[in-house]
């Protein structure tokens, strides 16, 4: 049964022009599916992740480059909302595809949006941790670079904003360190796991925060890689920041090209 599940990876070229393919990938998640539009280009210095279908300016901002900022593009999809949805005995278990990728964090995740749900499936926390792990799998043999680079849109109404990693504020110490531009918007900020990449960022005026080198196991990507020494910046700006998110982008092709 495990097995069956992990190895139901269809792949599906659908289109491929001198300059860029689209690929299909299919995710099982139980008896639902998932499916990763992959866009591979040519030159491309690093593949973008995207776990949430529903933040939607990343993805404006990323077709809107120039040509010459050259990246590919890993785009989740179900169900065009923030979590996805596992499918087992006939019900759907949600859960938020950026606290999978350890099983403390997928136990929690089940738990807050499964609120009512007293007993889950035994192999839930399993088969969602063999899911991420086949996610992060297919993803890395497709992106050119050793850093992860993902991109998130939050709201204006208080989801996320760099004043939340600033004393004493709720992940104040998921953060060794935070810079605070002067002129920018506090929803359009960097998140890294490295100080040279931290350092970089603020020189440039840009709102950073530096992880923590212990932050709490909540299951998140950049948790996973700041444990796992994988560099990573998260390029994290307002929804509908389109031209904000796409000098970010811009920033971070500069940044790889002298890593
Ligand atoms: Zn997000």
């Amino acid at each position: 049964m495990k097995k069956t599940l992990i190895s139901a990876l269809l792949i599906n070229v659908v289109l491929i022009t001198a300059f860029t393919s689209n690929t299909d990938i299919s995710f099982r998640l139980g008896a639902k599916t998932c499916t990763v539009k992959y866009q591979e280009n040519k030159k491309s210095i690093a593949t973008l992740l995207s776990l949430h279908d529903n933040e939607n300016t990343a993805i404006e901002a990323f077709n809107s480059l120039p040509k010459e900022i050259s990246f590919n593009l890993f785009e989740i999809h179900q169900a065009n909302e923030r979590w996805l949805a596992y499918r087992i005995h006939q019900k759907d278990y949600f859960f938020d595809p950026n606290r999978i990728f350890s099983k403390t964090g997928i136990d929690s995740t089940l738990k807050k949006y499964n609120q009512g749900t007293v007993i889950f499936p035994t192999e839930i926390t399993t088969q969602i941790k063999k899911f991420s792990d086949t996610l992060l799998k297919v993803f890395n043999v497709r992106n050119p670079n050793k850093y992860i680079i993902s991109i998130h849109n939050n709201t204006n109404n208080g989801a996320l904003s760099l004043i939340d990693y600033i004393k004493p504020n709720k992940y104040y110490k998921e953060a060794k360190d935070v810079f605070m531009a002067g002129g920018k918007d506090l929803d359009d900020f960097f998140l890294v796991t490295e100080l040279n990449d931290f350092n970089y960022l603020k020189a440039l005026n840009e709102n950073v925060v530096l992880q923590s080198d212990n932050p709490n196991d909540d299951g998140s990507l950049s948790v996973y890689c700041g444990k796992n020494k994988i560099p990573y910046i998260n390029i994290e700006a307002e929804e509908g920041h389109k031209n904000q998110q796409v000098s970010m982008l811009k920033i971070v092709y500069d940044l790889l090209k002298i890593r």
